[in-house]
């Protein structure tokens, strides 16, 4: 599960629809991206969602259980009180999954919220005392959370996540490279030295485009708006441009010492599929040492 230096990992994240057509859609394209081998699947959860045990942890069993692959639970503490807590950890140990990315969630301005868990690492260091199996992952922001007041709020309160026992990060999407290497050189000078997961969204439709231009904290690029502005109406142009952007990232974050790369795959295995073809080479490659 966690990367071990022995070359990049490459693991995918999947989310729980809402339909019942879209689950049997999720259950087939799980099944078209087990010959991947990705290092392991995660699902995510929504703050809103009646019930994490449900959907996602369903999900996420059935990964495992259906398809050998390690799976990771996500998790959002903000609206649950350490009893409830207790029962999803207890529920995780009875159907074997030892995975968890351990999150604060976004804040919801009309609901009230728990007190138990301020913050992520409230969660993390709560998770560890009750029961130090649970591998834990936490989220990083390479470009800053939005709500963080600057980098080295952001960065103090990032290490905090890993003194209260995560394991590895993983990080929001992002379009710019750079910001990600500043980012780690960052983590480095502050003492983080878990293993970072580099978070990459292939953009392939319109309507994801325009919600990440709408919503995005984050650097866009000259030649990711470029795309999206020149193929926005063309969905085969844009599905063949936006997954040859991600791939380009993916080959330049691998070759320069990413510790792996968590791929965005909006449930569609057939993007998972192209971005693995192109770039399976370049995974889990060892660093070779020259001896004179
Ligand atoms: P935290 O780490 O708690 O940080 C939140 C803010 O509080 C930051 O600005 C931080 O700097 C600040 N902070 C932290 N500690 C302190 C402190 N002690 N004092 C003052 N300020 C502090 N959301 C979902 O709803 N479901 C998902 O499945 C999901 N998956 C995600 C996966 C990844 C890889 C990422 C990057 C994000 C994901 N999110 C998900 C979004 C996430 O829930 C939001 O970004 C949320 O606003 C922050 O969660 P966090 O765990 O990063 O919070």
């Amino acid at each position: 599960m966690i990367p071990n230096n022995n070359g990049a990992t490459l693991s995918f994240e999947v989310f729980p629809p809402t339909s019942k057509s879209s689950i049997d859609s999720l259950y087939h394209s799980l099944s078209q991206m087990e010959d991947l081998a990705p290092e392991f699947i995660s699902v995510t959860c929504s703050n809103q969602q009646l019930s994490l045990t449900d959907s996602t942890v369903k999900i996420a069993q059935h990964i495992q259980q259906q398809h050998q692959v390690p799976s990771i639970v996500h998790l959002t503490a903000a609206y649950l009180n350490k009893g409830e807590v207790d029962d999803i950890l207890e529920v995780l140990r009875q159907k074997n999954i030892r995975n968890i990315l351990a999150l604060r969630g976004d804040i919801l301005p009309d609901k009230p919220r728990g007190t138990d868990f301020q913050y992520a690492s409230d969660l993390i260091s709560y998770i560890k005392g009750q029961d130090d199996r649970f591998s834990i992952s936490a989220a990083c922001y390479p470009e800053g959370h939005p709500e963080s007041d600057n980098t080295v709020a952001d960065i103090h309160h990032l290490r905090e996540k890993i003194q209260a026992g995560a394991d590895q990060l993983v990080t929001q999407m992002f379009f710019d490279n750079e910001s990600f290497y500043q980012f780690q050189e960052k983590c480095q000078l502050a003492g983080i030295d878990v293993p970072i997961l580099a978070g990459i969204m292939p953009v392939i439709n319109k309507r994801q485009a325009e919600r990440i231009i709408r919503t995005a904290d984050i650097q866009l690029p000259r030649k990711f708006l470029a795309i999206l502005d020149k193929y926005g109406d063309n969905p085969v142009a844009l599905k063949d441009a936006g997954t040859a952007y991600a791939i380009d990232q993916i080959v330049d974050l691998v070759t320069q010492g990413a510790a792996g790369i968590h791929l965005y795959t909006m449930n569609k295995a057939e993007t998972a599929r192209r971005i693995y073809t192109a770039t399976n080479s370049l995974f889990g490659i060892q660093e070779t040492v020259e001896i004179s």
